[in-house]
C-alpha cells in the first residue's frame, strides 16, 4: 500500500472506536493460525463507517474483504495487499422485525441478524425465544455474513434454507437489499444472480459484502430448539476434531462422494507436513499442530489432492477460501 493511501485511511479513520492497523498477521484472525499479512486491518462499528470506508477504499482503487470469524480462509504467506475489514458492535445485533401466519397455523418469525453476529451467538438467540430452523448450524464456529456468503450447511441443511433477504453494501457504500430469490445458491456459495451491469459489485472480490441477513424462523418450543442444537454438537464432537486450529472439512465433497471418505481411502490419515497435519480423527481436516505456516497447508493440500487424484482420478477442490 501506497504511503499516501495509508495517509488517506489513517486520517480518515482516526476518531473512529477502532483506527486502521498495518501490516497485521491474518494468522491471529484465522482458526487455522496460519496466513500472511495484510496490509490494512480495521473493525468497523457501524454502517455510516462502512459506507465510508468502503467509498474511500474505491476512490483509493484498493482492495478489500470483509472477513468474518475467519473459519474458512487462509491468506497465503505472500499476504493481502489491501484491507481486510471486519463487523462489529451494530453488526453483532438481532433483532425481531416481524411476525406473520403462514400455512397449518404455523407463526414464522421475520429476524434480522448482523453480518458480524456469531452463529453460537445467533442460536443461543433462537433458543432463548423459541425460534427454530437454524439448529443445523449448531457448532459451525462462523459470523452470519460469513457463512451466508459460503452458504454454510451441516446434516443436509443450509443456512440459505431460512434465508429471506440481504442488505448488502456495494463498492461505492450504497445499501441495498437483496432477495434470496435474487441470489445464486450452490454448495457452499452464495452470489449475486447476474442482473445486467448496473450493479457495483466489481472491485472488492467480495462480490456480496453482508450486513444484515433476515431470516423466516418458525415458532417452536424452547426445549426442542434446545435439544435438537445440543444433538448436533454432540453428533460434531463425536465425528470431528476439536480443540484444534483447523477451518473445518478443507475440501469440498465432490458431487456423490465424501471427500474425507477419499482421503482416507488414499491412506492419508496423519499425513504432515511441518506442523500440519491430516487429522487422524476425521480425513477432510487438516489441522495446524503448532507453528504451521500457510505455506505448510497448502503444500499439504496439494499433496492430498495428488495422491486423491492418483488413486481415484477425482480433483478435490478447497472449501477454505484462498486468499
Ligand atoms: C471446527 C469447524 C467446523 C466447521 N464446520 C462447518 C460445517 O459443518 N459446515 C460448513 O459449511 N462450514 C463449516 N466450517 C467452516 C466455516 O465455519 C464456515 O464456512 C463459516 O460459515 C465461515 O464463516 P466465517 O465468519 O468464519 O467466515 P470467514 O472464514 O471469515 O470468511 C469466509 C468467506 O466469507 C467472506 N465473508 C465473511 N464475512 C462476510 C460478510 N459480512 N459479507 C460478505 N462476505 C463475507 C470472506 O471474505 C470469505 O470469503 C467449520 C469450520 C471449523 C473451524
Amino acid at each position: 500500500m501506497k504511503q499516501q493511501q495509508r495517509k488517506q485511511l489513517i486520517a480518515l479513520t482516526a476518531d473512529w472506536p477502532s483506527s486502521i492497523q498495518f501490516d497485521v498477521p491474518m494468522a491471529s484472525y484465522s482458526t487455522l493460525r496460519a496466513g500472511g499479512k495484510a496490509a490494512g486491518f480495521i473493525d468497523i462499528y457501524c454502517l455510516s463507517e462502512l459506507q465510508e470506508l468502503v467509498g474511500c477504499l474505491h476512490e483509493q482503487q484498493l482492495i478489500f474483504r470483509v472477513i468474518g470469524r475467519g473459519s474458512n480462509i487462509l491468506v497465503t504467506d505472500k499476504g493481502f495487499p489491501g484491507v481486510m475489514i471486519r463487523l462489529k458492535g451494530a453488526f453483532e445485533q438481532i433483532a425481531f422485525k416481524k411476525s406473520f401466519d403462514a400455512e397449518n397455523d404455523q407463526k414464522f418469525y421475520l429476524v434480522q441478524a448482523g453480518g458480524g453476529c456469531s452463529l453460537g451467538k445467533l442460536l443461543s438467540w433462537c433458543i432463548m425465544q423459541g425460534l427454530s430452523g437454524l439448529e443445523c448450524m449448531a457448532g459451525i464456529p462462523g459470523s452470519v455474513g460469513g457463512s451466508v456468503r459460503m452458504n454454510a450447511g451441516a446434516v443436509g441443511g443450509e443456512i440459505s434454507d431460512c434465508l429471506h433477504s440481504l442488505d448488502c453494501v456495494d463498492d461505492y457504500g450504497h445499501v441495498m437489499q437483496v432477495l434470496r430469490s435474487e441470489l445464486q445458491l450452490s454448495y457452499r456459495k452464495a452470489e449475486f444472480k447476474p442482473r445486467g451491469t448496473s450493479l457495483n459489485f466489481l472491485h472488492s472480490g467480495n462480490s456480496l459484502l453482508v450486513v444484515s441477513a433476515y431470516f423466516r424462523l418458525r415458532s417452536g418450543i424452547k426445549e426442542q430448539v434446545r435439544s435438537r442444537c445440543a444433538a448436533f454438537l454432540a453428533q460434531r464432537k463425536e465425528r470431528q476434531p476439536t480443540g484444534v486450529a483447523s477451518a473445518g472439512s478443507f475440501f469440498k465433497n465432490p458431487p456423490h462422494d465424501a471427500a474425507g471418505r477419499l482421503i482416507e481411502a488414499a491412506g492419508l490419515k496423519g499425513r504432515c507436513c511441518g506442523e500440519v497435519l491430516v487429522s487422524p480423527k476425521h480425513a477432510n481436516f487438516i489441522v495446524n499442530t503448532g507453528k504451521g505456516t500457510a505455506t505448510d497447508i497448502l503444500t499439504l493440500m496439494e499433496q492430498v489432492q495428488e495422491a486423491v487424484f492418483q488413486k481415484f482420478a477425482i480433483r478435490l477442490e478447497p472449501e477454505v477460501e484462498i486468499i
